[in-house]
């Protein structure tokens, strides 16, 4: 279904990113994953995911905090692949307090990481998926790309903020055979997810089992986690050509969280 094409994938070295990535490989696409983590082990999971599914996959170090490693990042996958036809940003971080004790530094990064790190992505991909006359950006947004939740200040915002880059790179691009659409999850049982609940035990003065059950799936009316499946199988499904009228879209994934 992708054969022939190229999608980098950020923050792919875990969670989400990660099956994206092994959705898109299975479909026969090139991979380009990216990520921080143990050399040793990103090598592993590379070489593991190439084996498993025949696909061409190469990693890239980039920090997404970076706009010359973003830069930096598209080269090495043109310079390899000849081209970037599918951009998925996935790259995230999270940090949990109220926001009179949000560190600045944290707001910055969560800033640079989920938002802007997308538009430096979308403004380097987009010159090459208009000459080729192809292209699909995906923006791993939220379901706090919709609505809030007290103590996620910087994450709310920037999720926010995807959705608003999003529509607008649906509309410049609407014309032409490119789509960008946001995928919007509830709460996937990831490592970003697991690092947020002692603190959301701390911020709320409720035990981290609680977290779980009060805050997180009390969320979702499903009461049950999204898998990394699930989210996965919409990109896979947006990246393909049955998706070709699908543009500014905003999928939700979220176990009817953002029906309430
Ligand atoms: P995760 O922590 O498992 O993975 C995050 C990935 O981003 C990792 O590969 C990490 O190395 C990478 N990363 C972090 N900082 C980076 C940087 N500066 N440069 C490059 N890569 C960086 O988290 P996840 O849950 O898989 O999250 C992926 C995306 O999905 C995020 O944008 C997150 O906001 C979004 N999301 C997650 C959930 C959830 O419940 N897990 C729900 C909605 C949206």
């Amino acid at each position: 279904m992708l054969q022939g094409k190229t999608a980098i994938v950020t923050g792919s070295t875990s969670g989400i990113g990660l099956g994206i990535a092994e959705a898109f490989a299975r479909s026969g696409a090139n991979v380009v994953l990216n990520g921080f983590g143990e050399a040793t082990q990103i090598e592993k999971t590379r070489s593991e995911l190439a084996h498993r599914t025949n696909a061409k996959i190469v990693y890239s170090p980039a920090d997404m905090s970076k706009p010359r490693a973003i830069d930096q990042m598209v080269r090495q996958t043109t310079d390899t692949f000849g081209a970037v036809d599918i951009m998925v940003n996935n790259a995230g971080i999270q940090h949990v307090a109220p926001i009179e004790e949000f560190p600045d530094e944290k707001w910055d990064a969560i800033m640079a990481i989920n938002l802007s790190s997308a538009f430096h992505a979308t403004k380097l991909v987009l010159p090459g998926m208009r000459e080729r006359g192809w292209g699909r950006v995906i923006n791993v947004a939220s379901a706090h790309a919709l609505v809030a939740s007290p103590y996620k200040a910087a994450y709310v915002a920037a999720k926010h903020g995807v959705l608003g880059l999003t529509k607008v790179t649906a509309l410049e691009t609407a014309e032409e055979p490119i789509t960008a659409n946001a995928i919007c999850p509830g709460y996937v049982l990831t490592p970003l997810v697991k690092n947020q609940i002692p603190d959301t035990a701390k911020a709320r003065g409720i035990t981290e089992e609680q977290v779980v059950k009060d805050v997180l799936l009390a969320a979702q009316p499903t009461k049950q986690f999204v898998t990394v499946d699930q989210v996965a199988a919409i990109a896979r499904f947006l990246a393909g050509d049955d998706a070709a009228s699908i543009t500014g879209a905003l999928l939700s994934v979220d176990g009817g969280w953002t029906a309430h």
